[in-house]
């Protein structure tokens, strides 16, 4: 797996809430991750962690779409992206599209908080790695 430098952070409206609790206990390790997120997922992290995050558009707004693009383009090592399975989206093909390119461009995709504790712990490994530690 490539070492994770780049991450996207994505969350439908039900899920920011748990999207922020996450990011705010994980705020060490993506503190040195460049970061980037749909429009308001991207602002609520950004307002919760003090983090910089480059924000897209929102997401059914083709936010899915420009961090699709960025993954295509070799500029996104990992998505974490809290989709709501319990209600229907009106961007449901971007949802769809976005989730394809990760899997066509093999980047690590988290859609729940356990698999997203996992991308945050291959970061840190990497990361020591990395440091000689
Ligand atoms: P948002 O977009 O972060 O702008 O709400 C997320 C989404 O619904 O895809």
């Amino acid at each position: 797996m490539k070492p994770i430098r780049s991450i996207a952070l994505i969350a439908h409206d039900n899920k920011k809430a748990e999207m922020v609790a996450w990011a705010m206990k994980n705020r060490e390790a993506l503190a040195d991750a460049v970061l980037c997120g749909t429009g308001t997922t991207a602002k609520l992290v950004g307002e919760a962690t003090g983090l910089q995050i480059k924000r897209f558009l929102s997401g059914p707004h083709g936010g899915d779409q420009q961090i699709g693009a960025k993954i295509a383009e070799g500029e996104i090592d990992a998505v974490v992206f809290f989709w709501d399975p319990l209600q229907a989206q009106p961007h449901d093909p971007d949802v769809k599209a976005l989730l394809r390119i990760a899997v066509v461009y093999d980047i690590p995709i988290a859609t729940n908080r356990a698999t997203a504790d996992c991308i945050v712990t291959a970061k840190r490994l990497a990361r020591s790695e990395e440091d000689g530690k």
